[in-house]
């Protein structure tokens, strides 16, 4: 076992003296775990293979998974991409720093096990002054998966850092639970139309408004399982966000969601089974078995996707062998959050009405 460092730092006003160490691990080759608007990160030195190897080993993740570089500058986007498109700058001046992961031909500086072996690059710049000086004073774009087990929910809130990787990682800076709580949009600026791989973070919606024409791959939907050789970004392919727990997830009409979901936990705890049901504040009262959890109202998303993550590793701690969800409308983070629901599912999906 590794000695882990935790590193409390304030959000607003990061210690420099402790952003230093963490720094200089960056800069030897080490991994820091470290928070961002979205989820945490488990950041190494991008340019360097043999750190951003750690990050595969220790993630358990597949190789061929590629990991996001982020950057405090846009200067470096310039170093490693190969062309930066107008599009690409737009986007820059309008989301970042904010999340949004921009996929951009990759210049030679950039080692191929960061790529995943793709000829392409993910960048993007985070929102949150502790990701932003840590990646200032490592001097050196930051390589930086979510910071859990590969397939796990991606971590919220420190305590989910420390659960999975404690021990094997050089430190974690804790600065509190994040705010945005799903990871980054992915977006393909490589193709002739702008294609969200992943939806994130700024929504389909705020990327129409500013160029006018995006598509949206199919995976990014999640409606059943992709080909693996329709997998424009190879992170596609696998199982995510998994809890222990097998989830179903329950979509269409909410009164007739709230119906189906009553009908299939009563028929679960009467198998004998433990089950855990996500609900929303309108409906949390109707359901009678099964241990309720709610993500927040169905009139703010926002609120959904902050707690999604960390409900999901709740019921996993509370022993519970099956987690049945609410589907939640498809607008705005809505999208983000039905992506990752359907995942965890393993597109184990009921539609009703
Ligand atoms: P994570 O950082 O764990 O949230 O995952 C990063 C996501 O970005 C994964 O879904 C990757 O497949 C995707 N990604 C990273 N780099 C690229 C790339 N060059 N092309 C397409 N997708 C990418
Ligand atoms: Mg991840």
């Amino acid at each position: 076992m590794k000695k882990t460092l935790i590193l409390r730092v304030d959000r607003e006003k990061p210690d420099e003296e402790r952003i230093g160490l963490a720094a200089e691990i960056i800069r030897r080759g080490g991994l820091v775990a470290f928070p961002t608007e979205t989820v945490y990160g488990l950041g190494a030195d991008a340019l360097n293979p043999h750190a951003v190897r750690e990050i595969y080993l220790v993630k358990k993740r597949p190789l061929d998974n590629p990991i996001i570089v982020h950057v405090a500058d846009k200067s470096d986007v310039y170093r490693l991409a190969k062309n930066v498109p107008k599009q690409a700058e737009m986007l820059m001046d309008f989301f970042w720093p904010g999340p949004l992961t921009l996929v951009l031909e990759a210049s030679d500086i950039v080692p191929r096990i960061t790529t995943g072996g793709l000829s392409t690059v993910a960048i993007r710049m985070p929102k949150h002054k502790v990701a932003l000086a840590l990646i200032k004073a490592s001097g050196t774009p930051v390589a930086a998966p979510s910071a859990n087990l590969a397939g796990k929910p991606s971590p919220t809130m420190v305590e989910h850092v420390i659960q999975d990787l404690y021990g094997r990682i050089d430190a974690i800076l804790d600065a509190g639970p994040t705010r945005i709580g799903v990871e980054s949009t992915v977006l393909d600026l490589t193709g002739e139309v702008p294609q969200i791989l992943r939806p994130g973070g700024i929504t389909y919606e705020d990327l129409k408004r500013v160029l006018g024409r995006v598509s949206i791959h199919p995976s990014a939907l999640a409606k059943s399982k992709i080909y693996v050789k329709h997998a424009r970004s190879p992170g596609m392919k696998y199982r995510h966000y998994a809890p222990k727990a097998e989830v179903i997830l329950v979509e269409g009409e909410t009164d007739l969601i709230v119906e189906k979901i009553r009908e299939l936990a009563k028929q679960y705890v009467k198998a004998g089974k433990k089950v855990g049901i996500l609900a929303t504040d309108e409906n949390v009262g109707k359901y009678e078995v099964g241990a309720v959890k709610s993500l927040g109202s169905r009139k703010d998303l926002s609120t959904a996707a902050k707690n999604l993550f960390r409900l999901l590793r709740e019921f996993d701690e509370e022993k519970v062998d099956l987690i049945i969800a609410e589907g939640l409308p498809q607008k705005g983070l809505g999208l983000a959050i039905m992506n990752r629901l359907r995942k965890a599912a393993g597109y184990n999906i009921i539609t009703v009405g």
